[in-house]
């Protein structure tokens, strides 16, 4: 006589900010009973996943180590959809969730499709409305919308996206954004813990007394004349004395190919390595402002009542813009610049801003996924 075994949920994802995401979820779903949950990591960003596993407390099950230097879309696609195919066949999952817009996303709910086995798909129905912006993203996150039979929503915006794409409502869930539980338990850690964070006392007494200013970029939309062009505003905005820039530089070397010539080596200018979780959301919280063309980010800033201008031409996060923290600035120099010198010199539009919104989450999306996962078993 066989006994049944449990129900095997595999969770994959590759890059940082699927881990940030996906981190909470892992640890409500191995709390579950009767659920046997699987870790399947395809480290499309190795070195930037393997800080967040370590943060998170995540130990792979399996680790496919797909990065390859300068690797294109088209190589990268084919080699996940092997692998991920491959692991499918070995582990047998009864359900794959997958988390957002990446390549691994996508191509882990098509391996998924393949087999008939059923997909959840982790902050559904974000939509630009432009299939190039972001991209290749907002056609990754379509491409998962098609597939999976359990969507959770972190807004209802974003829910609404999905139901009017036709996709049965039954099968939407508005859970919020994991991001928020990420990022709670990050701040309640660093608290405990000032130690996990304190790789920026040193720049903190450095730039005491200054207003901090905390830049990241990584699109690939960017890449060329924007990026060109947000070096030269963080230049000009720079060049006040009264700020100080800490820029801590996507590992792309696209990024600071960008930076480096335009920015050069400034006094009050901080380019420094990625910040692992804890240290980041210490930066955001010494932060007078954000200048980032990041999704994650966009949430985050909004969260802690930090105004933060998106160097981007649309956003797939609305809410933050519609709560008033966030501000779609696009990637022009002088608007970039105009819009910083303002929330640093009109303390009523800084104050507008800084209002502590959180559209985004409750901090209990986690558990509340896990339910829904372990109901549909
Ligand atoms: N982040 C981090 N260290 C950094 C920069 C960002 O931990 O040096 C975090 C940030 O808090 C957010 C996530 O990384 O949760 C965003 O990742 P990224 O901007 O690479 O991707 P996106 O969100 O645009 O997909």
């Amino acid at each position: 006589m066989t006994t049944a075994r449990p129900a095997r949920i595999l969770l994959v994802f590759g890059t940082r900010p699927e881990a940030i995401k996906m981190f909470p979820i892992v640890h409500a779903l191995k709390a579950m009973p009767g659920l046997e949950t699987l870790v399947c990591v395809t480290a499309q960003h190795r070195g930037l996943l393997d800080q967040v596993l370590s943060i998170g407390n995540v130990v792979p099950d399996i680790d496919l180590d797909i990065m390859a230097p300068d690797q294109s879309l088209d190589q990268l696609t084919a080699r996940l959809l092997t692998e991920l195919g491959r692991v499918y066949d070995e582990v047998r999952p009864d359900r794959v969730v997958v988390q957002g817009d990446t390549a691994t996303a996508m191509v882990g709910a098509l391996a998924a499709y393949y087999r008939k086995i059923p997909v959840g798909h982790v902050e559904a129905g974000l939509r630009s409305g432009d299939i190039h912006h972001p991209w290749p993203e907002e056609v990754n996150r379509r491409i998962v919308a098609t597939i999976a039979d359990l969507h959770f929503a972190p807004t209802d915006t974003a829910a609404a996206a999905l139901i009017a794409e036709r996709i049965d409502p039954k099968t939407v869930h508005m859970t919020g954004n994991s991001v928020i539980d990420a990022l709670h338990a990050t701040r309640a850690r660093i608290a405990a813990e000032p130690a996990l964070a304190a790789g920026l006392d040193a720049l903190a007494e450095r730039f005491a007394g200054k207003r901090i200013i905390a830049v990241t970029t990584h699109r690939r939309e960017n890449f060329g004349g924007g990026m060109d062009a947000i070096a030269r505003a963080v230049a000009r905005i720079a060049d006040r004395p009264d700020v100080a820039i800490v820029f801590p530089v996507h590992p792309n070397p696209a990024v600071r190919r960008a930076m480096d010539p335009i920015l050069g080596t400034r006094d009050n200018v901080a380019m420094i390595d990625p910040l692992d979780y804890p240290h980041f959301v210490r930066l955001l919280g010494m932060a007078d402002l954000v200048l980032t063309d990041s999704g994650g980010v966009q949430e985050e800033a909004p969260a802690l009542g930090k105004p933060v201008l998106v160097m981007r031409e649309t956003t797939e996060r609305p809410e933050g813009i519609i709560a008033g923290t966030a501000r779609l600035v696009g990637t022009d120099e002088d608007r970039i610049v105009a819009e910083t010198l303002r929330l640093l010199d009109d303390p009523a539009a800084h104050a507008a801003m800084a209002q502590a919104h959180n559209p985004f989450g409750d901090g209990h999306t986690a558990p509340r996924i896990a339910r829904i996962i372990a109901d549909a078993v």
